[in-house]
């Protein structure tokens, strides 16, 4: 690499490859700083004993970037293309309706139009139903099936891919010139495409750039920018050379466009700030506005009719889903997946019915990575018979966007934080959407382990954390991309998309690109009228998206139910009016129980979305039965139809939880009261579990709010009889079979004990 440039690229992926290309063309010196190797025809990793055997990117090199934050699995690719390398090839629009809400001025779907009819130009997009010489793959026709079976057949389509139909393995030139080779079907699209049948970036944009007089360095990782005033150089980009054991280099350019990718872009750029201090001036909301688009992973096995996961290429359907669910707008696009036949041996480890997996149920996190590395060791590389009926889906959608890239305080480690919770009703439906899926095929469905065990969503799709804004309080880029308070410092990668597309993002990230880099280049060039040169031949294309129809009403629901949790519960006490200090719980029952006055309720509890309880900080479940409270209620009791259970609600301290209860209900004299309690979950040294768990400190207020003046004192406690009868009351809602049932039961009961070992065992270790 020569040490002063133009322009400097930092990465080759969707971003970065429009970036350098435009910029080439447009006759400036442009250097690109990527930091994996170019794979050529045949060069992509096989190796499948070894998987540091150029698969994981350590060491400085490796095509696959899996980064196991806790709350998040990220997935990413380093390699001359970034993740087109290996990716399913999808591109799709984000419908217009996403761009209503948190982009920036100057975006809609029409704007964006021409330069997604430019990208698609350049990437030559087309779909499965293209393939002439080898015909649909088996997974396209089940899913087409499928679809029509679950009433969705209006809501499916064949996306857009980029891949090459040509003749299969026979070579020609793209329209770049490049030699490419029609696809075999072979289903190593998520890999790396050994015949180069997929249009990765290298085949096209990253190649007219070097026509153009680019320059490309691999393995070369940037690790800091620096500003400067350097004859017309405004910004120093230091790098590592891995190619030489990581040597320290550097050049300088007036333009540097930062594409490394959402969550490498986000990084690099905190690190100079907060770390090296080389871009104080970055705006205070980098790392905000994260998303994993929505993404859920799930399989389905012994399908009745074949699948064949292992035939075409990776993704060539897709099926929408759009409704209002509880104020959340539930949009999201399942696609069936696929995967090399190699890799057979390993999935088989999910399959249920085999139940290799079954021992992780009730492992820690690092107990179940060591038993994936246990289980998994010797599968790699091996066929199995049992693939052909089994299915692999990914489901993507408008997750909120509301996790954050930060650098950890002291360690400057990375971290991902992603709020589960808020989610839960985007990633519960498509749970049960790929049931319906998995049993539309007559088969099992399995979610990915980390999900069912840990609640941790896999990502292929990071977006954001360096969020385009107009303004340096929303965000870290003007809407053209450019940096606030850094001209001529540009980010152009899926770090700069202010919300989720919903839709696989490769497509939208090139568009806006396009979009960006040509106002760049019209200010650096002072031409209003310059466009890339392509422009000229992109004509619109029909958009998969717009043929499928969503009713008023929304989608169908799914057809499974959420599995839920209930169980009845009886406590009994006694309780004093006008009790004073009101906080006197122990003196106000001694004094009720020696004027006889009752307090009790029956109440049926239910949580009925078991995992949306038990990733919910809240664990709220809905309370109903009959409170009777002697002075309040008439002597048969009160009806309670809308009362709020909190389970394990976290205290001030990690050893201290709250169990409570708020009962609104109707006293005889017509007026409104609310039952407010609490369970006090806490360790006092003499270990106490059934006396914490079973006492309710209780307050009778004024009207249905926690603000009103407490009118009585007292506690009320489960009895023993009361508890045998308790358990058993558990039941499982929703569940169909009795392995649903059970499973649904453990995870309860295990969360439930899991929060007594943290209150009453672990203070003790720490
Ligand atoms: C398995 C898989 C399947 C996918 N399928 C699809 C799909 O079908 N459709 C779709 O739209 N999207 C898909 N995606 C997602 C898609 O790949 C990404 O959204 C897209 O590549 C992001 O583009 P980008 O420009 O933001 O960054 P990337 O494409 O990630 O490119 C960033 C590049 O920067 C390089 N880099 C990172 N840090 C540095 C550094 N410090 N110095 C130098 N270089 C650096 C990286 O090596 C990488 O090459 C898939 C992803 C995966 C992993
Ligand atoms: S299936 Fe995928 S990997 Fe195989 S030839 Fe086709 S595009 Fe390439």
């Amino acid at each position: 690499m020569r040490p002063a440039y133009d322009a400097i690229v930092i990465g080759s992926g969707f971003g970065g490859a429009v970036s350098a290309c435009r910029m080439a063309q447009a006759g400036f010196s442009v250097g690109v700083l990527e930091r994996g190797r170019s794979y050529e025809t045949e060069r992509f990793p096989r190796n499948w004993k070894d998987p540091a055997d150029g698969w994981l990117w350590t060491a400085g090199q490796g095509l696959f970037d899996v980064r196991p934050f806790e709350k998040m699995t990220v997935v990413q690719c380093a390699g001359l293309g970034g993740g087109s390398l290996i990716y399913a090839n999808v591109h799709l629009r984000a419908p217009h309706e996403v761009f209503a809400r948190g982009w920036p001025r100057g975006y809609s779907r029409e704007a964006l139009d021409p330069y997604y009819d430019l990208a698609a130009y350049m990437l030559d997009i087309n779909s499965i139903r293209q393939s002439r010489h080898l015909g649909l793959p088996a997974k396209t026709r089940v899913m087409a099936d499928v679809a029509a079976s679950l009433g969705r057949s209006a809501q499916f389509c064949y996306p857009n891919i980029a891949v090459d139909f040509g003749a299969p393995d026979a070579p020609h030139l793209n329209k770049f010139g490049v030699t490419q080779r029609g696809c075999t079907f072979c289903g190593e699209c998520d890999i790396g495409c050994n015949v180069h049948a997929k249009n990765t970036l290298d085949l096209n944009y990253l190649a007219l750039a070097r026509k153009c007089g680019a320059e490309i360095g691999t393995q070369c990782e940037v690790v800091r920018i620096a500003p400067i005033n350097d004859g017309g150089c405004h910004y120093q980009v230091e790098y590592k050379d891995h190619a030489n054991g990581g040597a320290p280099l550097q050049c300088k350019a007036r333009y540097v466009f930062v594409c490394a990718g959402a969550v490498n872009s986000t990084e690099l750029l905190l690190r100079c700030r907060d770390v090296h201090r080389s871009l104080p001036n970055l705006s205070g909301r980098l790392g905000y506005g994260y998303s994993g688009n929505g993404d859920f992973l799930a399989f389905a096995f012994n399908t009745e009719r074949p699948f064949k996961p292992s035939e075409g290429p990776t993704i060539t359907t897709a099926i929408v889903y759009s409704r209002k669910e509880d104020d959340f707008d539930n949009w999201f696009i399942f696609q069936e997946g696929g995967y090399p036949k190699e890799i057979g041996a390993l999935l088989q480890l999910l399959n249920p019915s085999r139940g290799l997996f079954r021992e992780a149920e009730v492992l820690s996190r690092d107990e179940f990575y060591n038993a994936l590395r246990r289980q998994t060791a010797g599968k790699y590389g091996y066929p199995d018979p049992a693939s052909d009926s089994t299915a692999i889906f990914l489901a993507m959608g408008r997750d909120l966007a509301d996790g954050q890239i930060e650098l950890h305080a002291l360690s400057h480690d990375l971290k991902i934080t992603w709020n589960t919770s808020s989610n839960m009703p985007l990633y519960g439906a498509q749970q049960r959407f790929s049931a319906d899926v998995a049993e539309a095929m007559g088969g099992n469905v399995a979610l990915n382990p980390l999900w069912r065990l840990l609640h941790v969503p896999v990502t292929v799709h990071n977006l954001g954390g360096c969020l385009m804004a107009d303004s340096k309080d929303g965000g870290v880029t003007d809407p053209y991309g450019e940096v606030f308070d850094y001209p001529n410092l540009f980010v152009l990668d899926g770090s700069i998309l202010p919300k989720a597309t919903g839709v696989n993002p490769s497509h939208t990230i090139a568009a806006v690109a396009e979009r960006n880099i040509e106002a760049a280049i019209r200010r650096f060039k002072s031409d209003p009228t310059w466009r890339a040169p392509e422009s000229s031949h992109a004509a619109p294309i029909v958009d998969p998206l717009r043929a499928i129809s969503i009713p008023a009403e929304g989608t169908l629901p799914p057809r499974t139910p959420a599995v839920g949790i209930a169980f009845t519960e009886t406590m009994k006490g006694h309780l004093s009016k006008g009790w004073n200090p009101p906080e006197d719980y122990a003196g106000a029952e001694k004094a009720g129980q020696a004027a006889g006055r009752r307090m009790e309720f029956t109440l049926t509890i239910t949580m009925p979305d078991l995992d949306a309880f038990l990733v919910s900080p809240q664990h709220a479940g809905k309370a109903v039965g009959t409170v009777l409270v002697d002075g309040f209620t008439p002597p048969q009791g009160a009806p309670v139809t809308d009362g709020v259970f909190n389970l394990f609600v976290d205290g001030d301290q990690f050893y201290q939880r709250r169990m409570l209860y708020a009962l609104p209900f109707t006293g005889s004299d017509g007026k409104p009261y609310l039952l407010d309690g609490f369970k006090d979950v806490r360790d006092h040294g003499h270990f106490d579990v059934w006396g914490a768990t079973s006492t309710l400190y209780t307050v009778i207020r004024e009207g249905h709010s926690h603000q009103g003046q407490v009118l009585a004192t007292g506690i009320v406690r489960i009895l023993i009889p009361d508890f045998l009868h308790q358990l058993t009351t558990f039941t499982a809602v929703g569940a169909k079979t009795a392995l649903q049932r059970a499973a649904a039961l453990t995870r309860f009961g295990e969360s439930f004990f899991g929060s007594l070992w943290d209150v009453f065992v672990r203070p003790h270790f720490e």
